[in-house]
């Protein structure tokens, strides 16, 4: 038994997991036990988990007539000599190496590791990985290449015949605080060394046979020290079996709690029976104020059928902005209350929960069901009696914002729960209102395109609808970006619209509501648009204005008393308005792209053409200029939303808050979607074998947790 082993680990290590502690690791002390630690590296599993970020090829070494500039190469020599010296910048070192091989002598420098000196001596062999460089005077020379000693057969470690950071495929780690990558290397090293002979593997027989993928074990060592002859294209792109293997494990894993959570959904039960019959389906058609669409026919129809089902509706209804996700919503509702069930409708901005309350309520003035509303901002008053109503049934469609979470609200029997936008809400918001009936019904609805894998990360358990058509007579918004000396022209073409009896947007980016200075230039550019065009009302409206105020705006605007509508973000989400037919976004390269998409889709909501102008200052950022291209190329959401994904990575797409995105270790959403196809394949088919609940018991109780599976969804 090694010393490492007879120091005092806990038990557990000593089975086939990965357990084992790296402060008990040769090589950790104290002081980088520490430093691991506060990179969350606690366990041999932690450090194992963390890959290498790429891989160079150092297996062919080259004599010193080979070496080109530009091309990277191992090299092997003796030291001939060193020196150190400082340069004409102060405070800068060179220490230099002159070497010699069976070819000729070569020259290395370092920049700033005056330490080195110490480390080198003339009549050393030593393996040197770099790119060359030319440089006159002085020829071709190493620039603070990767350096290792080699022993005295000249062969790495003597142990392996192979030097751990020399002629191989090595790997490359980030550094974790004062640990080098060289270090890293190391350490790696060694914990793979102590790897149980008969490490678990999480994993079917069956599936690694079908996929040809190795074995856990196999598959963690070829991750970090790669076979001598694994391609490194196939390495780079984190496509090698090894690989493969643990980013599969790790989305498996996901995908499988995610199917045992849903099909311990299935076995609950509703508390009530929701029926369907003609005078329920003719009491919604009297109700609906249009026909559907074929999209939101098909949605509609598959969500009254999963009311209808024994246990509660868990869907997601996805669709582009504008495409109609209210009135099914609303169709939805009525099925639910014609059940004798009440409904929450919850949207993420009281302007928003206003507006739905605005237009429910009249579509429901001749039914028998009565509609409240429910928002931060309401008198103590009003706010108690809407309380009441709700808990005694009284009340039936209650419209409001996330003050509908809160603990002094109680339904009767709340049977439906639906949120309006919902990645604007956090994963503990839409709980507690799922919290406030039994077992209801929830549907959950978004703007926000999903790429697909995301959807099938953070949505993994949520049934999906897509309305992919839109209301008849639309047609794309014409969109351009046009630098902020051309806003005289954008200004023409809003005047031309108002003369049409149409009426404009002009928003301001707000960098927070309560920005005083902010508002008060949005309040001078509503006298300057009134100077610009006479005749027409200007009007403003922001997040800070009384409820009333801004209800009594928006109803301005909303009957076409008012022209242009200077306004900060607080419409950016679900605001419809189907009369306006110019978005004009003053600095567009303030805001980010599903916001601008957003924002455009509060136009082109009704028949005729529409317009948004992406005004912005110079000189644009690279990224600047990307996302607004991309907004004016394309008014496809679901293209947009993979263009973000690309540019701003997966956490700031699903939202700031609290995304329900697993912790992924080696798995990488963006560039591994594919495989997420393929976990998802083997996870069902899995949970059809039946050797699921096998597999997860084995598994250790903080892996639900990372995943964010455990509790709520
Ligand atoms: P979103 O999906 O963005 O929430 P809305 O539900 O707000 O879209 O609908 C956008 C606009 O389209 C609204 O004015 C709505 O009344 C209208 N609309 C929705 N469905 C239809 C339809 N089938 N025919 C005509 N107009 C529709
Ligand atoms: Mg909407």
């Amino acid at each position: 038994m090694r010393p490492s082993e007879v120091s005092a680990q806990p038990p557990a290590s000593a089975g086939s997991d990965l357990r084992a502690e790296l402060r008990f690791l040769k090589g950790v002390g104290p002081r980088r036990a520490a430093e691991l630690e506060r990179a969350g590296m606690r366990t041999s599993d932690d450090l194992l988990h963390r890959l290498p970020i790429r891989y160079e090829d150092r297996s062919r070494l080259v004599r010193s007539s080979e070496l080109r500039p530009g091309e990277a190469a191992a090299i092997r020599g003796e030291v001939v000599s060193t020196g150190l010296r400082q340069t004409r910048r102060r405070g800068f070192s060179l220490f230099e190496m002159l070497l010699r091989d069976d070819a000729g002598t070569f020259r290395a420098v370092w920049m700033n590791q005056p330490y080195l000196k110490t480390a080198f001596s003339p009549g050393q062999r030593v393996l040197l990985y770099g790119t060359p460089e030319w440089r006159d005077p002085g020829g071709l020379r190493l620039s603070n290449p990767q350096h290792e000693l080699l022993g005295d057969g000249g062969e790495g470690d003597g142990k392996t015949g192979q030097g751990l950071h020399g002629a191989r495929v090595v790997p490359v780690y980030e550094r974790i605080g004062s640990l080098t990558t060289r270090q890293l290397r190391g350490l790696v090293h060694r914990a793979l060394e102590q790897l149980p002979v008969d490490l678990d593997d999480p994993l079917p027989e069956g599936l690694l046979a079908r996929r040809r993928l190795p074995g856990r074990r196999r598959a963690l060592r070829e991750a970090h020290f790669p076979a001598a002859d694994a391609p490194l294209s196939l390495l780079n792109r984190f496509r090698s079996p090894a690989q493969v293997r643990l980013i599969l494990e790790e989305l498996f894993l996901f995908r499988l709690g995610l199917e045992a959570r849903g099909r311990a959904r299935t076995r609950e039960r509703k508390p009530h029976a929701v029926r369907v019959d003609d005078r329920i389906r003719r009491s919604a058609l009297a109700v609906l104020p249009f026909r559907l669409t074929p999209g939101q026919k098909d949605a509609l129809r598959t969500i009254v059928d999963d009311l209808r089902r024994p246990h509660p509706m868990n869907r997601l209804l996805q669709g582009d902005v504008g495409c109609g996700k209210t009135i099914v919503a609303l169709m939805a509702a009525l099925v639910a209350l014609e059940n004798g069930l009440q409904v929450a409708f919850m949207a993420p901005t009281e302007l928003l929960a206003e507006q739905h309350y605005l237009t429910l309520r009249p579509l429901l003035a001749r039914s028998p069901f009565r509609v409240v509303s429910l928002t931060g901002s309401q008198g103590a008053r009003a706010r108690r009696d809407t309380l009441a109503a709700l808990a005694q049934g009284e009340a039936h469609l209650a419209v409001g914002t996330h003050a509908l979470v809160q603990p002094s609200v109680a339904f009767r029997e709340l049977g439906l729960a639906i949120i309006d936008e919902q990645h604007r809400f956090g994963v503990r918001q839409r709980a507690t209102l799922r919290e406030k009936g039994r077992r209801p019904d929830v549907l959950v609805m978004t703007a926000t395109p999903i790429p697909r894998s995301l959807a099938l990360t953070a949505y993994g358990d949520l049934d999906v609808s897509v309305i992919r058509d839109r209301p008849p007579g639309r047609t794309p918004v014409d969109t351009r970006m046009e630098p902020e000396s051309r806003r005289d022209a954008v200004h023409a073409l809003v005047e031309r619209e108002l003369r049409l009896g149409r009426q404009a947007y002009v928003v301001y980016p707000l960098v927070e509501e309560s920005d005083k200075v902010d508002l008060k230039a949005a309040a001078v550019m509503v006298g300057a648009l009134a100077r610009r065009f006479p005749g027409h009302a200007v009007d403003l409206l922001h997040g800070r204005m009384k409820p009333e105020e801004r209800e009594a705006v928006m109803a301005r605007f909303a009957a076409g008393a008012v022209g242009v509508l200077v306004a900060t973000t607080v419409i950016e989400v679900g605001v419809d308005v189907p009369g306006a037919s110019v978005m004009v976004v003053e600095h567009a390269e303030r805001f980010g792209l599903a916001q601008l998409h957003q924002l455009r889709g509060r136009v082109g909501r009704g028949p005729g053409r529409a317009w948004c102008r992406l005004l912005y200052q110079e000189p644009l950022s690279d990224v600047g200029r990307a996302r607004l291209e991309a907004v004016a190329g394309t008014t496809d959401g679901f293209e947009l939303a993979e263009h973000d994904l690309r540019l701003r990575g997966p956490g700031e797409v699903l939202g700031t808050r609290q995304s329900g995105l697993p912790t992924l270790r080696v798995a990488d959403l963006v560039r591994d979607q594919d495989l997420m196809e393929v976990a998802r394949d083997e996870a069902a088919r899995t949970m059809r074998e039946g050797v699921a609940g096998d597999l997860l018991a084995r598994l250790d109780a903080g892996w639900m947790e990372r995943f964010g599976l455990a509790g709520v969804g």
